[in-house]
């Protein structure tokens, strides 16, 4: 038999002997709406009924103008409901699990984002949702915990380990282990045991097939480039996906460089060569680790990116020389979304800025007869914090101390 759940080297399934049922169940489940095109339609309206797709593919007059190199266009995965292109994974797997008659949906989440994409499509759907975080992850994003909850989400603190997303995910499976029968683990990103990579990886699809049909509507043409962040490697394989029969479309990844190579603090497992071969989380990719396969502590500017792992199919793809791998540091992401705001009054996620980052370096290199998309995967408006602390903006410091204040005197 071939090494089933494998992409090249990487992936496969690593799982409890318990957890055996639900992943067949799962993998069947997959297979038949693969072939089911009712299925694919019913994504499609609910997608556009509820997220507001398609989303546009907006021509960057402002920034090609200024480097007068190559045209920009850039596909606006922020224009969905909840800001961002998580969605279209928790939508799709939400209609999967509808479809396998559960009626509760369990998740893991790092910085928040899955989460609240989870909690809407579980009110949405009228499923019920535990998403799980860690205590640490908790204390950071806040207003993420606060909106879990309002869309009617239990958020359970797991509290051991380093209490952050690796945690998460093994307290996410803990619970799947109990629960199968009538819940499904809606996993966030393209990585963890096979099938979710290529789950996630099939429902993000929709990205780069709405950007294939839009560039050729706009140039009559395959674009020359198309970059995309890469934290687990989600919304990079739903734009990258549509122009991989392309040879002649490079694709590139943009990993977060955090404070530099040198300086250890970064998440880049594949463009810093930094990241090793390991089993962990249920699947085999490029982990951030040490020698002994301990989990190195990874660093990103943008929560959405700081993640050891990487997508199994990511990592394969890297190996082919397929996808080409870069890392952004913090440096040149803030520099690169004041430019972003300022030419074209759009304000990208910190996330995203690391694919704009990643274009902006290698624009000399391209002429003004090519074409680069950028995919941007989220808004930024909604990281006001995290924006506001990397542009280093007093004003805004003020303003949270008066409100502290404020908040201070009224509860006294
Ligand atoms: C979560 C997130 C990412 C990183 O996740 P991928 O699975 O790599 O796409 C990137 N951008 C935004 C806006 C996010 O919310």
């Amino acid at each position: 038999m071939e090494q089933q759940g494998y992409y090249g080297a990487f992936g496969g399934s690593f799982i409890p002997e318990i957890l055996v049922p639900a992943f067949a169940e799962l993998n069947e489940h997959f297979e038949q709406i693969k072939q089911d095109s009712a299925f694919w339609q019913s994504y499609l309206s609910m997608l556009a009924d509820f997220s507001g797709r398609p989303t546009p593919l907006t021509y960057a007059e402002g920034l090609t103008k200024h480097y007068g190199k190559a045209r920009i266009y850039i596909k606006r995965e922020d224009l969905n409901h909840s800001g961002a292109h998580k969605i279209n994974n928790a939508l799709g797997q939400g209609l999967l699990a509808k479809r396998m008659n559960k009626t509760r949906v369990i998740a893991e989440t790092g910085a928040g984002q899955h989460g609240v994409a989870t909690a809407i499509v579980a009110a949405k759907l009228g499923l019920n949702a535990t998403i799980y975080m860690g205590r640490e992850d908790m204390e950071r994003q806040y207003a993420n915990v606060f909106w879990m909850k309002r869309y009617g989400a239990e958020v359970v603190p797991v509290d051991y380990g380093s209490r952050t997303l690796k945690d998460a995910i093994n307290e996410a499976l803990r619970d799947w282990v109990s629960s199968f029968e009538h819940t499904h683990y809606l996993l966030g990103t393209a990585s963890g045991a096979h099938p979710f990579p290529s789950i996630v990886a099939y429902f993000q699809s929709i990205i780069g097939k709405e950007a294939k049909e839009q560039i050729m509507q706009a140039a009559n043409r395959l674009p020359d480039r198309v970059y995309a962040c890469v934290g687990g490697g989600s919304n990079a394989l739903g734009v990258f996906q549509a122009f991989m029969p392309h040879p002649e479309v490079e694709l590139i990844g943009v990993e977060a460089g955090g404070k530099g190579m040198a300086s250890g603090l970064h998440a880049s497992r594949i463009a810093y060569g930094q990241g090793t071969t390991g089993i962990a989380q249920g699947y085999k990719t490029l982990f951030l680790q040490n020698k002994d396969g301990q989990m190195r502590d990874t660093y990103s500017i943008a929560a959405g990116l700081d993640y050891t792992g990487v997508s199994p199919i990511l990592a394969d793809l890297a190996e082919q020389g397929r996808v080409r791998f870069e890392a952004a540091t913090d440096v040149e992401v803030i520099d690169a979304l004041k430019l972003i705001m300022t030419k074209e009054g759009l304000v990208p996620a910190l996330e995203s800025t690391h694919a704009f980052a990643g274009a902006f370096r290698e624009i000399e290199q391209t002429t003004n007869q090519e074409i680069v998309i950028i995919n941007m995967s989220g808004r930024g408006d909604k990281d006001i914090f995290n924006i506001a602390e990397g542009l280093q903006d007093d004003e805004w410091t003020a303003f949270i101390a008066r409100k502290n204040e404020q908040y201070a005197n009224a509860t006294s």
